[in-house]
């Protein structure tokens, strides 16, 4: 199979019947064998029923319903692990993301081996205020901190060779960073196609404002994780050494003064700002190895201490 269609959707029963229609356009001309993969991120439209309809329709239709609403990083990663095309592209549901752009991300993953193409919406017909703007900033950020030229990490519209897909997972709400994801597997050929992008045609967008407060948190963690994720001491361990140096430092410092500096105009201990830097200095060094420390117990005892992934061996059985 050329193609899996992984399409992540919440209340989007309107355009799931046109985005099918399109798909089958698409793939018809371009003679593309593929399945297309439906995940119901808990619905509360009719969507799984249009979905359940398209299925009778089309052998190649596949769906899941959650239970209910677990996010669209959560109904990615389940898609991923469905797939079996040797290509997987992920796209939004709203028709936002134009099927036409297929066939030449399908090229460009076989023909130039590519890892990863991530879509570039170029030109936007999002609101500039609240989308366009803050997105041009978030991804300035999540460029510098994570080294990947992109400019568009967020695009829902992305392919990928069947082997990243089946050596990552997507949590929490990191869909926005699965290349930076990617990257950390080992998985660097990632490249850029602009794609064309339409304004929305049925429904309301799912994700408000608060998606840059968390988009911003979120990439926090994945440049920590990145960096000591598996080696937590080394952070904390640095700076709590450098704070109780400081501390001991500046208590050295006020014995010193007491002992031969001392005269009956000298301030008490607690008059003296140093005596606060010293005591704070003390207790933030002790606090911040602590957690060090257990960061590392924490790592030593997870469950993915040790997962780091093969891609080739040779002599053994
Ligand atoms: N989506 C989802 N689960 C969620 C939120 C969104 O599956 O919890 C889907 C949504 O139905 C759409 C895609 O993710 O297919 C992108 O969402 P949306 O179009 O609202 O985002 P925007 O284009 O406004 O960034
Ligand atoms: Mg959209």
């Amino acid at each position: 199979m050329n193609l899996s269609i992984v399409i992540p959707l919440l209340n989007e029963s309107e355009s799931l019947p046109e985005l099918h229609d399109w798909l089958l356009r698409v793939f018809t001309l371009n003679k593309l064998t593929y399945e297309i993969i439906f995940i119901d991120d808990g619905s509360t439209d009719t969507s799984w029923d249009t979905i359940t309809k398209l299925g009778e329709k089309d052998p190649n239709v596949k769906g899941i319903k959650f239970r209910r609403n677990y996010g669209k990083s959560a109904a990615l990663n389940i898609g991923f692990a469905a797939a079996q095309g040797d290509v997987i592209i992920t796209m939004d549901a709203d028709l936002q993301d134009s099927p036409e752009e297929i066939p030449k991300l399908y090229k460009t993953i076989t023909e130039e081996s590519y890892d990863l193409i991530s879509g570039w919406k170029k030109k936007r017909y999002d609101n500039t205020l609240t989308k366009n703007i803050p997105s041009k900033l978030f991804n300035r950020a999540a460029q510098s901190m994570s080294g990947i030229k992109l400019h568009d990490f967020n695009c829902g519209l992305k392919a990928y060779r069947r082997e990243v897909v089946k050596n990552i997972e997507v949590y929490g709400e990191m869909h926005r960073y699965i290349p930076v994801i990617a990257k950390w597997a080992g998985f660097t050929r990632i490249g850029e196609q602009i794609v064309e992008h339409k304004a929305r045609k049925y429904g309301t967008t799912k994700f408000g404002i608060e998606r840059f407060v968390n988009g911003f948190l979120d990439l926090l963690t994945i440049f920590f994780m990145g960096k000591f994720g598996k080696r937590p001491m080394h952070f904390f361990g640095v700076m709590g050494t450098l704070s109780f140096f400081v501390g001991s430092f500046s208590t050295f410092w006020l014995i010193y003064e007491k002992v031969f500096m001392y005269t009956e105009h000298s301030r008490t201990l607690v008059e003296k700002p140093s005596f606060y830097i010293a005591l704070t200095m003390l207790i933030i060094g002790v606090i911040l190895f602590i957690a060090g420390f257990l960061g590392e117990l924490i790592s030593r005892t997870g469950g993915d201490r040790n997962a780091y992934n093969i891609s080739e061996r040779i002599g053994f059985e």
